[in-house]
């Protein structure tokens, strides 16, 4: 049956696209174990050539990627084009640094040398998904095929043109045929995948449940996972903080990208002595935001991806309000066609209500007063959640308690949590597991093997 691509500021079907059958799944898993027997012997000069040509056809075509994504999933265009330069970026720092950071690794012992040497492992599958469409496959994509391996990308079935973007941009970089394959599939695809003894890991950046189905079939195949899922970070803000910084970062650590990113900042826990003035200023902000056509260069809001986006959005805001939390911005009417959703705050979301304790997929913040650091910490830390956290304080021990008590995989001080290619990235608890980025990132899916000679 072909997929619909729609666009989500007036529900129009953009393009239609056959998905590709179980014989053409075969060819290209045949074609990507093929390629690695020779891609894997390749020099990291040869590897870096094409990766730093990739970068270039990103930069040269970026305006063209970026309403791709634009259309497909609504994000602001100018944020769009930023993620396509920001994909040259991680094409570029692993261009110039997979060789240093995959170097052999002597350990001194009673042989006349041993090392552990980073080997590629073979075809692995990315499942990824539609929030930032380049960025999540390029941040896999290119240390994966900097160290050896080849890629297989199972993407979101609403962004097939971003997807197939992805392999022309390799293709014409001059990566050799099966090095880097776009399979059109739906999720129902990919236990058969993950089963098939050509492909040998998998990562998924997604949902809980995804997450956790992908990693139970691989788990019974004995494949190495990488996980990155939802997050609901915690926003801290304290009386040493500078307050005008710390509103301008909160507004736009919620809204970025519509609302729907993982890091996106979702809970705020602001200290009682700045609470009255941080309030004012963050809802005058959130309410200030330009709304509009996301093909508009100006726009800051643009319509949520899907009607499932929308519809769960709405759903826990107002069975959040039904709880006790209390609106505070008073939102203007819609366009009726597409997925619009006005920035929201709720204040004071009891336990138990949706914005107290699950992910929110959209512009809406969910602020609390706190008497303490440690109050902020520890209802921080209830969530199940752990991927990033952001504290704005000036107070040299609150920063030092922060980064040693917050239960996230990272915690940014007096800025917003953002993803860079030097920077390890990823989740504890239920935000996943594994590190992308950075060395761990590539060291994510390698054989790292011993060598012992003695
Ligand atoms: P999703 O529904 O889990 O989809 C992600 C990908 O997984 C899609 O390609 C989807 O395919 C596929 N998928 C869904 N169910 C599957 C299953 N049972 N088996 C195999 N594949 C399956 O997530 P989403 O709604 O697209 O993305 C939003 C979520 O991703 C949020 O929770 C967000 O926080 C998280 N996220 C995390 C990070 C991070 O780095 N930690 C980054 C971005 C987003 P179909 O589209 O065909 O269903």
């Amino acid at each position: 049956m072909s997929v619909r691509s729609i666009n989500p500021t007036n529900e129009e079907e953009i393009e239609t696209f056959e998905p590709h059958t179980p014989a053409e799944i075969d060819t290209a898993i045949s074609r990507a174990d093929d390629r690695f027997k020779s891609w894997r012997l390749t020099r990291f000069e040869e590897r870096a050539k094409l990766m730093r040509a990739a970068a270039d056809v990103l930069e040269a075509r970026a305006a063209e990627f970026a309403r791709h994504m634009t259309l497909e999933m609504g994000k602001p265009i100018s944020q769009a084009e930023a993620e396509a330069k920001k994909c040259a970026w991680v094409c570029r720092h692993y261009a110039d640094n997979a060789e240093a950071y995959l170097e052999d690794e002597p350990i001194e012992t009673d042989a006349s040398s041993s090392y552990v040497r980073n080997l590629p492992i073979g075809p692995v599958l990315a499942v990824m998904p539609w929030n930032f469409p380049l960025w999540q496959v390029f941040r896999f994509a290119a240390p994966s095929l900097m160290a050896g391996n080849v890629g297989l990308l199972k993407h979101a079935s609403n962004v097939w043109r971003c997807a197939l973007d992805i392999e022309q941009i390799f293709t014409s970089a001059g990566f050799p045929e099966g090095c880097f394959q776009t399979l059109l599939i739906g999720s129902d695809k990919v236990e058969g995948i993950l089963k098939d003894d050509r492909v040998r890991a998998a990562t998924l950046t997604g949902s809980g449940p995804a997450g956790s189905s992908v990693a139970s079939i691989a788990g019974s195949e004995i494949k190495p996972t990488v996980l990155e899922l939802g997050g609901t970070d915690a926003f801290i803000v304290m009386p040493s903080a500078d307050l005008e910084d710390a509103v301008e970062t909160a507004v736009d650590g919620r809204t970025q990208n519509n609302g729907q990113s993982c890091i996106a900042a979702k809970r705020f826990f602001v200290h009682a002595d700045i609470y009255d003035a941080f309030k004012e200023k963050f809802v005058a902000a959130m309410g200030d935001l330009k709304i509009g056509d996301p093909l508009d260069k100006d726009t800051q809001i643009g319509p949520l991806a899907m009607k499932s986006i929308y519809d769960d959005l709405k759903d826990q805001t107002e069975r959040s309000i039904k709880k006790g939390a209390r609106p505070l911005i008073e939102t203007q009417g819609m366009p009726d066609r597409g997925y619009w959703f006005a920035p929201q705050i709720l204040e004071d979301a009891p336990d138990g209500s949706p914005a107290a304790e699950e992910e929110m997929f959209g512009p809406v913040a969910s602020l609390w007063k706190v008497n303490s650091l440690d109050d902020a910490i520890a209802r921080t830390n209830k969530s199940p959640f752990g991927l990033g956290s952001a504290i704005f304080t000036n107070d040299k021990s609150e920063i030092d308690n922060a980064i040693r008590d917050l239960e996230a995989g990272s915690t940014f001080v007096n800025a917003k949590v953002a993803s860079d290619p030097r920077l390890p990235f990823g989740g504890v608890k239920k935000s996943g597991y594994g590190r992308e980025l950075s060395r761990d990132g590539i060291l994510a899916f390698v054989n790292r093997k011993t060598v012992s000679i003695a």
